[in-house]
């Protein structure tokens, strides 16, 4: 099946960055968000984001305004969704909206459409369960800042066609990422080496092996890590850790991925990291 309307759900973090790399690949796109000044601010970061680009010559104005014309907004779910070949979905990670999402797309969308989720921990089989076209349901795992990253892990739940595979692959392709083929378990690949990690990470401070800043410079000195896991960690939110370690034991239920005590009680305590100004660090 050929692509060339794509709808995104979700005009957060993720979702804008989508967003921007597929208008860029010249596919013509509908942002919808439930709240409007979500898709107003996700059209302000594509426009900051493509003038760093302008700025760095790796595009002209000129392709500014025609990717910036290529990118539609809606509130409206079933409005924006109704014509698109291909949705990505991108909204906030809980299970109840994504299916609540994913029924209405079901209803609205063509029924050649091919649904897709940019979920970090929920299952894709789970998700195209609850749809009447499981055969036509992926993950496509996209990597933060989306512009930037290449990666993208292209996840297949128990039903996906080798023909929905062999078009959301190319179509990664085409909008410059590398394509990963992974089978549909807990963490995916990424999340199932990297959470793991910090969470070890997490027990050397509890344990008390070294300190915050030592532990980071042995990772990053030691393995040519460009950043330690805790200040990873920080980044990404001890509370999203936190979820995808519960995600991992639960799913693999094996001890190995039992949560950090000290990873509990730093978010039962609202230190978050970046986004609260505490976590491993001061911020
Ligand atoms: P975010 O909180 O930045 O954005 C989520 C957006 O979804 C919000 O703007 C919210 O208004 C919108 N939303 C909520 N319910 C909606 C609905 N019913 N219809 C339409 N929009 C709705 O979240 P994010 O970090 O962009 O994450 C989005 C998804 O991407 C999640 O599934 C997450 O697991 C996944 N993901 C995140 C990262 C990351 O680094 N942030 C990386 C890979 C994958």
């Amino acid at each position: 099946m050929s692509i060339s309307t794509i709808t995104v759900i979700g005009g957060g973090t993720m979702g804008n960055g989508i967003a921007h790399v597929a208008a860029q690949s010249g596919f013509m796109v509908t942002l919808v968000d439930v709240s409007e000044a979500a898709t107003e601010r996700a059209i302000k970061t594509i426009t900051t984001n493509l003038e760093r680009q302008v700025k760095k010559e790796t595009i002209t104005a000129e392709q500014m305004a025609e990717v910036l014309g290529r990118i539609s907004t809606a509130t409206d779910l079933e409005k924006g969704a109704t014509g698109a070949d291909l949705v990505i979905e991108a909204a906030s990670e809980r299970l109840e909206i994504k299916r609540q999402i994913f029924a209405t797309l079901d209803r609205v969308c063509k029924p050649e459409a091919i649904l897709a989720s940019n979920t970090s921990s929920i299952s894709i089989t789970e998700l195209a369960g609850g749809t009447s076209r499981a055969d036509k349901f992926i993950g496509m795992h996209f990597f933060n800042p989306v512009p930037v990253m290449k990666l993208c892990e292209i996840i297949r739940g128990l039903a996906t066609s080798d023909e929905t595979y062999a078009t959301i692959k190319s179509m990664a392709e085409t909008m410059g990422k590398v394509p990963v083929e992974v089978q549909d378990y807990p963490g995916f690949i990424s999340n199932r080496i990297l959470m793991p990690m910090i969470n070890e990470a997490v027990y050397c401070v509890m344990e008390g092996i070294a300190s915050v800043e030592d532990i980071d410079t042995v990772m990053k000195l030691g393995m040519a890590h460009p950043m330690g896991p805790l200040t990873l960690a920080d980044f990404i939110g001890l509370d999203v850790c936190l979820s995808i370690m519960e995600v991992l034991h639960t799913g693999l239920g094996d001890s190995k991925y039992r949560p950090c005590p000290l990873l509990r009680k730093m978010v039962a305590a609202g230190h978050l990291g970046r986004k609260t100004g505490k976590g491993f660090y001061s911020y």
